[in-house]
């Protein structure tokens, strides 16, 4: 898609800090890191969301991901990551072409875990079992 930032990237119109590439992902620095050695992993596809994505892209994204969060662990020295989809304007996706997240986390960053991400949480159901229902029917 021409409008798209991502695309641009992956085509190689837009420059980009490329860490990695194979015939369906791509890995660049983002550039406006939360930590040193802060990654968004692309699919090499036009998708704004994760469950948009044809499974073979879905596939290969993930094992990008897990090629490369420990070497990018490794090499900024941090000990942990937190790996993250904002999947929806609603989840806080800026750009709308699939991405994920990895960052390189610290003991003293003053981060907290994706708990902590939503203000107004839903209050607890008691209805456990009908949710569990109406997602396994749309499988
Ligand atoms: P989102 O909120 O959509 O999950 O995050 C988009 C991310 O893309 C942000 O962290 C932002 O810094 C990064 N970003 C936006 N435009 C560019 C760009 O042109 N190049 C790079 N390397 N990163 C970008
Ligand atoms: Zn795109």
């Amino acid at each position: 898609m021409e409008s798209c930032i991502f695309c641009a990237i992956a085509e190689g119109s837009i420059p980009s800090h490329s860490i990695y590439e194979n015939e369906t992902t791509m890995a660049f620095l983002d550039i406006n890191p939360l930590s040193t050695g802060h990654t968004l992993i692309i699919p090499k596809y036009h998708s704004s969301k994760l469950n948009q994505l044809p499974i073979s892209f879905a596939t290969s994204l993930m094992n990008t991901i897990y090629t490369l969060t420990g070497p990018i662990e490794e090499a900024v020295g941090a000990t942990a990551t937190t790996i993250a989809f904002n999947n929806g304007s609603a989840a806080g996706q800026e750009v709308p072409h699939v991405h994920c997240h990895i960052i390189p986390r610290f003991e003293q960053d003053g981060g907290k875990s994706v708990h902590s991400i939503v203000e107004n949480p839903s209050p607890p159901s008691a209805d456990l079992s009908n949710i569990v229902l109406s997602i396994k029917n749309l499988i």
